[in-house]
């Protein structure tokens, strides 16, 4: 995937910047686009300039590339940094920098091994760069020791005036994003480019994602995203509750089922902008319960902002069947997944008579991930559900608009 943008400056025309990204967004490479023609040599690739495929035909030459290779980041074909948590190498004095960041995961200052300050950014509340020590220090040496990292630890592009938040561009001066949020139809009250819902001193939006399991010995959220642990602050979870890495192995299980449908209702909850939380509770007998949950101050109360899994692994429920992690935690989420996605609404509430069909919709849903498992399939919620209210399991199924 290749996309060609036009710098910010006025004046002369600067040449194009060129970006190629992986299909799920993740970027490749960066550098100014010389030429779009395509050039004598089917591929090139020199120390200063490459060629690149575009499309089936074209061919695009980057002067000065930048590469990204995992946590390696290369400049015109030589390694200039290796980024690890908390900061990064400078490849070409194997010097190291580590990030001290505020509350937010903002970097506020980058500073060497020895505890030396290098580099002090100041923002707005958007993000917007108030200052930056490394600015008033000629060109060449700014390359040393810029480190582009700033605000919410994302990468800074000073020639287009945006930040990398991995799945979008976001703009700070404008303090929105270039292009829509895929799940904008849900918050339409919003508008779809605004960054953390125009709230950024109480809200961070790492990379949309949102799943949350809550650590009970150290008494912290944990941030599920793409397979991994995060901590609050973006940094990679090491701890070892045992709680929260059993949620994580069973998320990851579901993925590994390779449905589509049990896959999209993960990510959307990933990607939701509400949060999405785990907990243990030894109270639930039955396992567990979700519903949304309300903001502590005043001026939020009443206000959903998202739903709170609270479980605790009972090997069997009232109905006499067979539980695993599994198949409880992805009824739960199937409970948050209605929710989030405004599907609740149209559920009419349980009043003991008959079946819930919000829990029917969860064991639809529990019986994919059964019948996936080798596992029998749920018939009864508190009642038999009736059969032309049961969902073939295998059928496919997408919510995709
Ligand atoms: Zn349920």
């Amino acid at each position: 995937m290749a996309l060609a943008v036009q710098g910010p400056q006025g004046g002369v025309t600067p040449d194009p910047l060129g970006l190629q990204y992986t299909a799920d967004g993740r970027k490749l490479r960066e550098g100014r686009l010389v030429s779009a023609k395509r050039p004598a040599l089917s591929q090139g690739v020199s120390t200063q300039s490459s060629w690149a495929v575009v499309g089936a035909t074209l061919m695009e030459r980057f002067d000065a590339p930048t590469d990204y290779s995992g946590n390696l980041v290369y400049k015109s074909g030589v390694l200039d940094k290796v980024l690890f948590d908390g900061g990064y190498i400078s490849a070409a004095d194997t010097s190291y920098h580590f990030f001290i960041t505020d509350h937010q995961g903002n970097v506020r200052v980058v500073a060497d091994a020895s505890g030396a300050v290098e580099q002090v950014t100041h923002y707005g509340p958007f993000g917007e760069d108030l200052g930056d020590s490394a600015a008033s220090l000629p060109v060449g040496a700014q390359d040393s020791v810029g480190n582009p990292y700033k605000y919410g630890g994302k990468e800074w592009d000073s020639a287009l005036g945006l930040y990398d938040f991995s799945a979008r561009l976001y703009r700070p001066a404008a303090a929105r994003f270039t292009t829509m949020d895929p799940l904008c139809e849900k918050y339409y009250s919003i508008s779809p480019y605004a960054y953390c819902a125009n709230n950024p001193v109480n809200l961070v939006d790492p990379d949309g994602a949102r799943i949350w399991i809550w650590a009970n010995g150290t008494q912290e959220y944990i941030l599920y995203s793409q397979r991994e642990l995060f901590n609050k602050d973006g940094t990679e979870y090491s701890g070892e509750d045992k709680f929260v890495l059993l949620i994580q192995a069973t998320l990851n299980n579901l993925y590994d089922l390779n449905d589509e449908y049990i896959s999209e209702v993960l990510d959307n909850l990933e990607e939701s902008d509400m949060n999405h939380g785990i907990a243990f509770d030894e109270k639930y007998t039955d396992s567990v319960e979700a519903y949304g949950f309300y903001g502590k101050d005043k001026a939020n109360r009443g206000e959903p902002v998202g739903t709170w899994i609270k479980l605790s692994f009972k090997r069997r429920n009232a109905d006499g069947v067979d539980l695993v992690p599994a198949t409880i935690l992805s009824h739960e989420i199937k409970h948050s997944y209605d929710f989030d996605s405004g599907k609740m609404k149209g559920l009419v509430p349980w009043r003991g008579e008959g079946i819930n069909p919000a829990e029917i919709s969860a064991v639809n849903f529990e019986n994919r991930v059964r019948v996936r498992l080798r596992l029998p399939i749920r018939k009864r919620y508190g009642a038999a559900i009736p059969s032309n209210m049961m969902e073939s399991p295998w059928k496919k199924k997408t919510d995709k608009k």
